[in-house]
């Protein structure tokens, strides 16, 4: 159950900070004693109304890209160089995965003599299939990867796939148009679903074959993943679709 998520209410409550210190806006100072704690609730915010809320602190850059079921951060650590300008975001619902992926980034960003590697990466555990709209704004990400997610065989458990017509809206709402959503999978015919159901999507088109090849993050996507590692070993196949977040149609 997700009765001990903690969600902020909406975008503007969310404090990124402590997920990126070296983003933080010039002129911000840190305040904050842990450096990745979890996210205050409004709830407790609101049950303490002598407590004053503190505003999150401004940051130089907001997140851009998701992956959704982070897993242990494989394709995270792998596109910190290849993005460095850019925030990415693992969601994982496993709580000690995430807490495995924070603890690592912490580390390597230790190691690093320059102090400038991974800082652009970080982890938080949430329920990908809900209140995705409580932590991004409207058309706030660019990139959204779901690697190899949980295919869920049974057809009777079709439903708790994460994707669908319904969180394909979700989707939608927080990709910016020409914003891109990236799919793998050893799984045909979760491939075919996905596919399906992106395809039926009015805010999505799929990117061909060429464009699909020519992106370096897909390479990154079949072999930095730990479940795409595991799927070589066995010289299983991996399916990759990508999709176009398309313009909305002008308003009559
Ligand atoms: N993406 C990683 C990879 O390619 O190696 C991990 C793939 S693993 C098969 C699927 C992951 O999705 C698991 O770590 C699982 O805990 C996570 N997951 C499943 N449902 C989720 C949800 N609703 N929100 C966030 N993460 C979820």
């Amino acid at each position: 159950s997700d009765h001990n998520l903690k969600y902020p209410v909406n975008p503007e409550e969310m404090d990124w900070s402590t997920h990126y210190p070296a983003f933080l806006d010039e002129g911000e100072e840190l305040h904050l004693q842990s450096e990745i704690p979890t996210t205050p609730t409004s709830d407790e915010q609101l049950s303490k109304p002598e407590s004053k809320v503190v505003r999150p602190q401004k940051m130089r850059k907001q997140v851009e890209v998701a992956d959704i079921g982070c897993g242990f951060g494989g394709l995270l650590f792998s596109l910190s160089p290849v993005l460095p300008d850019t925030l990415l975001l693992g969601m994982e619902i496993r709580v000690q995965v995430t807490d495995y992926v924070t603890d690592k980034i912490r580390a390597m960003r230790k190691q690093d003599a320059t102090g400038n590697s991974y800082q652009n990466i970080s982890c938080l555990r949430a329920n990908a299939m809900k209140f995705l709209p409580n932590f991004f704004r409207k058309a706030q990400l660019s990139k959204m990867f779901f690697c190899f997610p949980d295919p869920h065989f049974k057809a009777k458990k079709h439903k708790q796939r994460i994707v669908s017509a319904t969180l394909n809206s979700e989707y939608a709402y927080v990709l910016r148009p020409g914003g891109v959503v990236y799919t793998i999978t050893d799984v045909k015919d979760l491939h075919e679903w996905m596919v399906q159901h992106f395809e039926a999507h009015a805010a999505f088109e799929r990117v061909g074959a060429e464009e699909q090849e020519a992106d370096p993050c897909v390479a990154i996507m079949r072999s930095d993943t730990e479940e795409g590692k595991k799927v070589e070993r066995v010289k299983g196949d991996k399916y990759v679709a990508l999709f176009r977040r398309v313009e909305d149609p002008e308003e009559p």
